[in-house]
């Protein structure tokens, strides 16, 4: 069965010392709960040893936001997967649309990225979705098809299997504006249908797909019931433990 998952991206945000102290007051929050679903939460690279080691790990995943595509070498500024996993994080978001936009990153840069985390043991959150006028074309389901076949429907079944996918519609990230519920839902389904054509019923029935966008406490619920929907990637509301406590809570 796949998982129900609540991950956090931190972005460019926090010191050292503030994200430190944002991950001990999650673990403390979650200290006494047992959450209904899988908790991650996404650092910047130089958080995260520190917060891989003191988070309680059988409640708390911690992952990068990025890594090299390339293994190691002359590639100042650069970190790798395995530098990633040596940090004790086990997951990593590639493909965020801030990455594709402003990195440049393409659909063959991030088929790189996909392979390195998975030969390094790192779980790959996959980000897709559309721009806005992509969606106001109605070309949502073009784009997400071919950012996955893109980068990721040329992996072995075994391996498209370690995949989280995050939906992340470019529009709702940061902006305030959601998608509805409906459109989560249909959409979600689109992506598990492509999944299915592609390896099959049971590796789409098993994929975890997080709908990311402009998600809080208040609309967790709603967009979560929905069938296809098994989560959320969470920016903003993930900098507060509060905020993001609130959005595990819509598993309860
Ligand atoms: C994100 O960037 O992954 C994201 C979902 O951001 P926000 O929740 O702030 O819209």
């Amino acid at each position: 069965m796949r998982k129900n998952i609540v991950a956090g991206n931190w972005k460019m945000n926090k010191t050292l010392q503030e994200g430190i102290a944002l991950a001990k007051e999650l673990n403390e929050v979650l200290a006494n709960e047992k959450p209904n679903c899988d908790v991650i939460i996404c650092t910047p690279f130089i958080h995260l040893a520190s917060v891989a080691g003191l988070v309680d790990a059988a409640k708390i995943g911690v992952g990068a936001e990025n890594c090299a595509d390339k293994e190691s070498g002359a590639y100042t500024g650069e970190v790798s997967a395995a530098m990633v996993a040596s940090t004790g994080a086990k997951y990593v978001i590639l493909g965020h649309s801030e990455r594709r936009a402003y990195y440049g990153e393409t659909a063959e840069i991030l088929k790189e990225k996909v392979k390195l985390a998975l030969a390094n043991g790192l779980t790959p959150i996959f980000c897709i979705g559309e721009v806005l006028e992509e969606r106001e074309a109605g070309k949502q389901n073009e784009v997400v098809y071919s950012q996955l076949a893109g980068s990721l429907y040329d992996l072995s079944a075994e391996d498209f299997s370690k995949i989280i996918l995050a939906y992340e519609p470019v529009w709702a990230i940061g902006t305030g504006k959601t998608a509805t519920a409906e459109q989560a839902q249909e959409i979600h389904a689109y992506i598990r249908k492509t999944i299915e054509d592609r390896y099959g019923k049971e590796v789409a029935e098993n994929t975890s797909i997080l709908y990311g966008g402009s998600c809080k406490a208040s609309n967790a619920k709603e967009l979560f019931a929905n069938p296809d929907v098994d989560g959320g990637l969470i920016g903003g509301a993930s900098l507060k433990a509060a905020d993001f406590k609130g959005i595990i809570d819509a598993f309860n």
